[in-house]
């Protein structure tokens, strides 16, 4: 018996937030007396694969057919039944991503196992199997219990750190009867994102959003992000207006981030917004508006124009550095 993980991979690496899964499932396979076979589909380097043993996978269940290194949510759903099947595994993790997003409702239908999106801790075993999660867009907690045999959990990003330890997993491949409905999704085009720093990892991140006024001032968050090595990210409107690309905008229906220093600047603090921000550790915010929301949920708060504060926080940011 163990618990499977579903990981993904770019470039020929492992993603830093698929560790942060394993080791999850590490901490659940401890508490349950089981194991982790960790299922990585698509083409990757054995060696990669072995290094999961790092974060305590003990086993990787491979599927080497090229098509998987494109999400295609329903051969990642038949992939991870096989798995789970093989392994008789009552446990199945995916991160709380666009990839678990669209996998994990599915194998919840499939296999008719409850689901927790968005865990925030470790099950608590003394009554049952208890996950504690986001409620109302991040305004509450709740602690929801799984009682069906097979259980589905998606992970938030960033909630646990990331502890490396020695250990090698081994490498099974693994057969999985694909259909060619299976692959119903033709991909036509990918776009890199460029940057040097990913947003889903960024420990520093500063945020813009219509209080920026438009795409010509972007370059004063770019200023300050360069200067502190942070990632940029922008409000829903923002990139609804295409000032950003759409990868950048964070809240209910975008990315999650859990950075350590989150800096809002023009950004109301709607509570869609916060609901992918407010697991940051230290949020300023910027805001010409004393009565704007977002000041509620600051650690610290600065009020007046972003378009003459930014370039002096970037020339003070500088000058510290120096
Ligand atoms: P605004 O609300 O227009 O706020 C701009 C802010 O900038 C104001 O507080 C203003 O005081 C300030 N400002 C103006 N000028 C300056 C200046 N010169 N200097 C400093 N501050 C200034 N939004 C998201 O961000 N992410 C989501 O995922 C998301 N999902 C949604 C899902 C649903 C179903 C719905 C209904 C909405 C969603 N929204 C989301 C939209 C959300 O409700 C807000 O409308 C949005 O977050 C507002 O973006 P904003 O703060 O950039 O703009």
């Amino acid at each position: 018996m163990s618990v499977v993980v579903l990981v993904e991979h770019t470039e020929g690496n492992i993603k830093k937030k698929s560790l942060e899964a394993i080791q999850y499932a590490a901490g659940i396979a401890q508490k349950t007396g089981t194991t982790v076979s960790a299922v990585v589909l698509g083409t990757l380097a054995d060696n990669v694969m072995q290094d999961l043993g790092q974060y305590g996978a003990q086993k990787v269940l491979h599927v080497p057919d090229a098509r998987l290194n494109q999400l295609h949510a329903r051969a990642y759903t038949n992939a991870l039944i096989t798995a789970a099947q093989k392994e008789d595994s009552k446990i199945i993790i995916a991160l709380h991503d666009i990839n678990g997003r669209a996998v994990a409702p599915r194998l919840s239908a499939k296999l008719k196992a409850g689901l927790v999106a968005g865990a925030l801790s470790y099950p608590d075993l003394t009554n049952g199997f208890a996950i504690k999660k986001q409620v109302f867009s991040g305004k509450a907690f709740a602690y929801v219990n799984i009682t069906s045999d097979v259980k589905v959990i998606t992970l938030m990003l960033n909630t646990f750190p990331l502890s490396k330890t020695e250990g090698s997993a081994s490498i099974q491949k693994l057969d999985v009867n694909f259909s060619d409905k299976d692959f119903g999704i033709r991909v036509k085009e990918t776009n890199k994102i460029t940057g040097d720093i990913q947003l889903a990892d960024a420990q520093l991140v500063v945020s813009g959003g219509r209080g920026m006024k438009g795409p010509e001032n972007w370059g004063l968050i770019e200023g300050l992000a360069k200067e502190l090595g942070a990632a940029t990210a922008c409000s829903r409107p923002v990139a609804d207006a295409h000032w950003r690309p759409h990868h950048e905008h964070v809240g209910q229906t975008g990315g999650t981030v859990r950075p350590d220093l989150y800096i809002a600047v023009g950004i109301s603090g709607a509570i869609q917004h916060l609901a992918g921000v407010s697991g940051s550790k230290t949020i300023v915010v910027i805001n010409k508006d004393p009565e704007a929301p977002f000041f509620k949920a600051a650690n610290y708060g600065v009020v007046g124009d972003a378009l003459e504060i930014l370039p002096r926080l970037t020339q003070a940011v500088e000058k510290f550095r120096q």
